[in-house]
């Protein structure tokens, strides 16, 4: 299906990476932006169409007067991980709010698995399959990390699977384990960010949206988490990213959108993204 993908426009690169994980994903659309396909080709390249996981439609967000988001397009199938990128301000976490159903678009619509939920209350959304990892990795900090992991399965009743996946959490993360009855504000940002994560998995999602998981982490850390990610995504959960780290996020994601004030003004798979001389000039020092 790779070649099928038009090129993107500054730099003619239309073939995806085989060092990224192959996503069951649509071709990537060139810039400025074609229009949405309505469901991407399936993952063994027949022509049953694949439905988005999450998709955004023509949104506009405000904060009172303010618009924040223009007529925003995003599309996530499932097993994908996309990265959203964009400097300070751009709207990012409003993005993630969003989809959270914290912010309500004034304009256009939010699906997840093809129903709305731009009209649906937080947890709602949450229930329908949506985990967050929000920015600043807010862990209850006076509860142990596993009572912290405990509350990310707050939705749920089937008691072996919660066991069952405390220990995946663990495997992944095995720093946790060793300080389990730790409580969560003693533990380091790195840790406190896996416990983040791990808490978001104990949800059991279809969808992890994380809000610049490696803020404020040391670059071993980063790399770490990074790891991490990939792995959750292999083990089956869609991952929709908002990053700084354009390098590391376009590093292990299939494809990536940039937001510039508000506007998606390029998109591409993560190799177009990395390609890129806009991406390289704004995002990557050089
Ligand atoms: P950063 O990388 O700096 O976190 P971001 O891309 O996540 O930025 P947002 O937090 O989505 O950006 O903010 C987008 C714009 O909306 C900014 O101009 C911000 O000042 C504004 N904004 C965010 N939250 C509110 C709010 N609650 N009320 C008014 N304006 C807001």
């Amino acid at each position: 299906m790779d070649d099928e993908q038009p090129p993107l426009a500054k730099t003619g690169v239309a073939q995806t990476s085989a060092s990224h994980p192959a996503p069951p994903a649509p071709p990537a659309t060139a810039v400025p932006r074609a229009p949405e396909p309505s469901a991407g080709p399936s993952a063994d390249g027949a022509s049953a169409p694949v439905e988005p996981l999450l998709a955004f439609h023509d949104v506009d967000t405000f904060y009172g007067q303010i618009q924040v988001l223009k007529e925003v397009n995003y599309t996530v199938y499932p097993g994908e991980i996309v990265a959203l990128l964009g400097s300070n301000g751009a709207g990012k976490s409003t993005t993630m709010k969003t989809i959270l159903g914290l912010v309500r678009p004034r304009r256009g619509t939010v699906t997840f698995e093809g129903r709305r939920i731009d009209n649906q209350s937080t947890p709602d959304i949450v229930k329908a399959g949506i985990a967050p990892v929000p920015e600043g990795r807010r862990v209850f900090s006076r509860l142990t990390v596993e009572d912290n992991l405990r509350m990310g399965a707050y939705l749920r009743s089937d008691n072996k699977g919660i066991a069952a996946d405390m220990e995946n959490v663990f495997e992944l993360f095995p720093r946790l384990k060793e300080r389990r009855s730790q409580v969560g504000g003693t533990l380091s940002g790195g840790e406190q960010q896996m416990l983040a994560i791990g808490r978001a998995l104990m949800a059991k999602p279809r969808l992890l949206i994380m809000d610049e998981p490696s803020m404020g982490l040391s670059p071993i850390f980063v790399e770490r988490v990074f790891d991490t990610i990939q792995t959750i995504n292999r083990q089956g959960t869609t991952i929709f990213m908002v990053e700084q780290n354009a390098f590391m996020a376009l590093s292990i994601a299939n494809r990536g959108y940039v937001l510039r004030t508000g506007q998606v003004v390029l998109e591409g798979t993560a190799k177009e993204l990395l390609e890129s001389d806009q991406v390289r000039r704004e995002y990557l020092g050089g």
